[in-house]
């Protein structure tokens, strides 16, 4: 079986290598070699080969103003400009004109039916419990879409069970601000559970959004050294996985994190890094609305 796991980071543009931009200022190895050999910063070089694709994404949407998560994000999962069909950026929540795209047409939903020995579709995130009390949930884009999906949105058991991975890949959040007792995960081991949910299911979506919230001054942690973790989990995950049946896309819906001089969103161009089989699928991409049509033609493409 043919499997693809979507590393969906939030906030991180390419942009050019100033005092401010982080990837200027500090090497990352498992970015570099995602990247065939190069920083994560303008001038950005696209690569194609059989197994490795190195592009970069227009995420404004052909649209004025700063990109926002809720359009961004929504035009990521499920191939349709939501920006379009709100006339603006729209954030960090879905607009409710996208609810029925997000609904119908998001990744989930669009490979629910693919055949796979277990479930074919995954979200790997685990949630805390205060997030299953509906009444203070309020849906982000992905959680929207795996609701409108019936995809199962992964809870204290799975992350205890190893079959999840906590938004901060080291479950700190759930232990030192919820005060749950879960145990403590390095980011190689979360990368390991990652490695092995993505075995089970053709397509597993992760999301990571700390590096929005760094990029917006709201975690009290250096960009450098969120960006150093964030190298180690992605140089294990390349490590515990086979190009030949797995496949790692990894894409963001805006800039960011690239641009420390402020705290706002960027309309820099997205890094798209895509290592293993499914990579030609990627080859022309040039913009946000690629990404999903990419992932469920590749996973089509072999069943035939
Ligand atoms: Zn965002």
């Amino acid at each position: 079986m043919k499997r693809i796991l979507f590393l969906f980071l939030d906030g991180l543009g390419i942009g050019p290598p100033t005092e401010s931009n982080p990837f200027a200022r500090t090497e990352y190895p498992a970015f570099r070699r995602l990247a065939f050999n190069q920083s994560w910063h303008a001038p950005f070089t696209e690569h194609v080969a059989s197994r490795h694709v190195v592009r970069s994404l227009d995420a404004t949407l052909g649209i004025d103003g700063l990109p926002q998560s809720g359009t961004g994000q929504g035009t990521l999962f499920t191939g349709i400009n939501c920006a379009n069909l709100v006339g603006r950026h729209f954030g960090p929540f879905p607009h409710s004109k996208t609810h029925a795209v997000l609904d119908e047409q998001n990744v989930f939903q669009q490979l629910r039916t693919f055949p796979c020995p277990k479930t074919p579709v995954a979200f790997a995130n685990a949630f805390p419990p205060p997030f299953f009390d509906a009444s203070r949930r309020r849906s982000t884009v992905t959680t929207h879409c795996c609701l409108a999906s019936n995809v199962p949105l992964r809870n204290r058991s799975a992350l205890v069970g190893r079959r999840a991975v906590s938004a901060d890949l080291t479950n700190a959040y759930w232990r030192t601000q919820l005060d749950l007792d879960v145990p403590e995960r390095t980011v190689t081991d979360a990368a390991s559970v990652l490695a092995s949910v993505t075995k089970d299911h053709a397509f597993t979506l992760f999301e990571y959004f700390l590096t929005d919230k760094v990029g917006h001054g709201r975690v009290d942690l250096s960009p450098t050294t969120l960006l150093s973790e964030l190298d180690r989990f992605v140089e294990t995950l390349l490590d515990q996985l086979d190009p030949s049946t797995d496949t790692v896309a990894l894409t963001s819906d805006h800039g960011n994190l690239e641009d420390t001089a402020h705290t706002r969103h960027t309309r820099n161009p997205v890094p798209l890094l895509v290592y293993g089989w499914a990579a030609p699928f990627f080859a022309n991409a040039t913009d946000l609305m690629d990404v999903t049509p990419a992932i469920v033609d590749a996973l089509r493409s072999t069943r035939i």
